[in-house]
Formats: structure tokens, sequence, C-alpha cells
């Protein structure tokens, strides 16, 4: 009998199989992921578990017993390698095939490799599995200097790592700010006079012509206009692209990704998407589709692709958030960066935050660090589309604005 298969036992494609069961569906479910490890979350990968904060068997997102307990035939270390949508069956590396009546593609993103001559031969970390955390992890010593390329979250949070041990912390960046797609100048500009604290040296408009190895084995970045640093080790942080490889070559509708309506299904009806792979809509938040690499995006794309199979009610769409930690600092965002929108700022005690308007005076985007409170009235706000009086608003509690609804 066929039932539901899942390609990827990551977060969105994990949380999936449980919601299914959750939600009522009895039919057989089959995971599948390439990792030999059950799903696990990756936030930690660059923060509390490469620090060494938090153990090995709070980072699995269910325990050892669940999946059995549920009937969820989990298949790791096991690669889906084509899917025929004519017969509906996936077929899998070891030139097994397994039948389905929907499948649910969950495989994420393909870390983007460091395209510099010389960059393999010399090698360098990069963060997406738990092996390779690990295996940086064992490299974090007192006194060792990292070369970190790539000025996203994922970079800053590794860098605030090393420095917590002891490192010396150098990050490059092609242009000239950090965290170019997703924060403000504003709230990237604080970031990096935080880290300057702290002791990272920032090279920005930095120009790598290629990579080469010491005699003593010593990591060389070399740039254009000839100079050279000398590193330890060598981080790539420089992002990753959607993994469609497998819905491109059966014919879902998407570019680089799979675009999937508030179901998360995609241009086939037997075939759902969820996770960093996919566009998605937002409606009524924000107009359009949008390619959001997030747990909480993973998550709510798993329930809706389960409430959809299972025949259950879907969960409303939450205004999208994200979260990084740096040092001591938490950064909560709402709401997506938008073009042409005025900013507010809101000085407290342990932190600030960053309010972005639109022309009618409804806030679109929130960087709230070290403030719980203003993040959370601010998913709010933005939620209820509620009119704000920019002139009050550096000062007045955001809260007080939902009383008034
Ligand atoms: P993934 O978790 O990438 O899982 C996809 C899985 O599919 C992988 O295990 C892959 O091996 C498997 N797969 C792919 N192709 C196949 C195939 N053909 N056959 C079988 N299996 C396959 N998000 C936040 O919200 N906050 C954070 O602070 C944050 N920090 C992060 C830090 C790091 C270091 C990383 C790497 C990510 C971070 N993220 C963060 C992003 C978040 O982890 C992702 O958005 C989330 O994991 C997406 O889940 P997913 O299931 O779509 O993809």
């Amino acid at each position: 009998m066929s039932g539901i298969v899942i390609i990827g036992a990551g977060h969105a494609g994990g949380s999936c199989a449980g919601f299914l069961r959750q939600y009522g569906y009895q039919g057989p479910i089959c995971l599948i992921g390439s990792e030999s490890v059950p799903p696990y979350q990756r936030p930690p990968l660059s923060k509390a578990w490469l620090s060494a904060d938090m153990d090995e068997d709070d980072l699995y997102l269910k325990g050892p017993d669940f999946y059995a307990l549920n009937q969820i035939d989990l298949r790791l270390g096991t690669t889906v390698q084509m899917i025929d949508a004519e017969t509906r069956h996936v077929v899998l590396s070891s030139g097994d095939s397994i039948p389905y009546e929907y499948l649910v593609i969950a495989t994420g993103t393909k870390l983007k490799p460091l395209a510099y001559k010389g960059a393999d031969e010399v090698g360098y970390y990069q963060l997406y599995q738990m092996h390779q955390a690990k295996a940086l992890a064992s490299q974090l010593k007192q006194g060792a200097r990292i070369g970190i390329i790539g000025t996203g979250y994922i970079a800053l949070e590794v860098a605030a790592t090393a420095i917590k041990h002891g490192l010396k912390v150098s990050v490059f960046g092609r242009g000239e700010r950090l965290l170019r797609r997703v924060a403000s100048l504003s709230m990237a500009n604080h970031l990096k006079s935080i880290h300057e604290n702290k002791g990272v040296s920032f090279y920005l408009n930095s120009s790598i012509s290629h990579l080469s190895q010491s005699l003593t084995h010593e990591k060389c970045l070399h740039f254009d206009n000839g100079d050279e640093m000398r590193f330890d080790l060598l981080l790539a942080g420089i992002g990753a692209v959607p993994d469609n490889s497998l819905a491109k070559a059966c014919g879902l509708r998407g570019h680089s990704d799979i675009v999937v309506d508030h179901e998360a299904r995609s241009s086939n009806p037997h075939i759902f998407a969820i996770g960093d792979v996919t566009s998605r809509p937002l409606s009524p938040h924000y107009e359009g589709l949008h390619h959001l690499e997030s747990v909480p995006n993973a998550l709510e794309q798993a329930k809706q692709a389960a409430a959809a199979i299972a025949g259950s009610k879907p969960p409303m769409v939450d205004v999208p958030w994200f979260w990084s930690d740096q040092y001591e600092h938490k950064l909560q965002i709402a709401g997506l960066l938008q073009a042409d929108s005025t900013l507010i700022e809101r000085r407290h005690e342990t932190g600030v935050s960053f309010l972005h308007l639109t022309r009618d005076h409804r806030l679109s985007f929130a960087e709230c660090l070290n403030n719980p409170s203003d993040f959370m009235a601010s998913k709010l706000l933005i939620a209820k589309k509620i009119k704000l009086d920019p002139t009050d608003l550096s000062e007045r509690p955001l809260k007080s604005y939902l009383t008034l609804t």
C-alpha cells in the first residue's frame, strides 16, 4: 500500500512526519535522509553546540524511539536519486523504488563552495551537517588564527564562538557591509561594532585572489593587491542554494527552488515541498513569493503539508521571524526587510530595536536586540497591520499600540 514518502530527514522533513501522525494520518510514512543521523536542529551547529554548551542528545528533534513508536519508516544514509512522477515512485541510490500516494520534498539547501583557486587543496570548514560542526569544534583552540570568509549570520555566530574560545578572528567580506540581504545597515553596523569590541577584525571590500598552503601548513589568503594573510584554519560561510535537482528533473514549477502554495503543494497535486527548498506565499502579511531559510518557516510548511494530507485545518500563516545568538546578545527579527522604509531607533538598557515603517506608517520589519518584548509586540503589530505614530515610537512601549485595537 502506498502512503507518504518524505525526501529529506532535516528539520522540515522530520517535523512533517511527526505532524502527520499528530493530525491523525494513519497510513504508511517513509522518511528518507541522506545523512546517517536522525533529524536534528542545525541552528546550534554555529552556536551552543559549537561551543560545547549543549549535549548531542538535545540536538535531535525527537527521542530515539519516536520513529518506531509512531510507525515511521526512517531510512537514514539513503539518497533518493529520482522521482518518477508519472508512476508515483521514488528511486533510491540502491536501485530500490518506493511508491507514494503523496510525496513531500524537503531537500533543503546545498552549501556554496569557495570558488577561489587553491581552495580545495588548502581545505576549509563549512557548517551544515553535524560532523562538520564536530570537526570545526575540535579546532577551536586558544590562540589559533581563524579566517572567516563571509559576512552572514552563520559567519558572525562562528566569529563569536571562536572569540569565546580565545581564537584570533578575522572576517572577510566582498561587499562594504555585513548581512547584506538579511539585516538593515543600522543593525549590521551595530553588530559589527559589538564584534569589534570583542576583538574581531573585519576586512570588508576585500578581494581574495587565491589560496595557498605555506611550508608550515598555514593557510594563506592572497589578495588582488598582492597582500597575503596566514591562518591556522579557514571557514567559508558564503551561503547556500536550494537543493532542487530532483524537483527540476520531474518538471515541478520553480526556478532555483520549488514554488508552492499556502498548503505547501507544488505544481503537481501529489507532490508537496517544504522548508529551505521552496518559495512560498506569505499573504496576508506580504505580497508575492518568498524564499526563507529558517526553522520557523520549515515548521510552518511542515504543518501545512501534514494538515493538507491528513485533511485537518491548515495553520495560520505566521509573520516570518528569525533569531541569531552572538556572544551574550540575542537578536530577534520579525517581518521582511522592504525597500523605502522609514527607520525608527529604540534604545533601551540592554540593547536596541530598529523598527522599519512603510510609507503609511505600518510596521514591516523589526530587528530587536535583547528585547523580547519589542519582538513579540512587533510580530503582532505586523500581523495586525496597525498604524503607528512615528513621532512617539522611539519611546512609547510597543505593546501599548496593541491595546488600542
Ligand atoms: P535541511 O535542514 O537542510 O534538511 C534537508 C535534508 O535533506 C538534509 O539532511 C539533506 O541531507 C537531505 N537530502 C537532500 N537531498 C536528499 C535526497 N536526494 N535524498 C535524501 N535526503 C536528501 N535558522 C533559524 O531560524 N535560526 C537560526 O539561528 C539558524 N541557524 C543556522 C545555523 C546553521 C549552521 C545552519 C546550517 C542553518 C541555520 N538555520 C537557522 C537554518 C535552518 O537550520 C534551516 O532553515 C532548516 O534546517 C531548514 O530545514 P529543511 O528541512 O528545509 O532543510
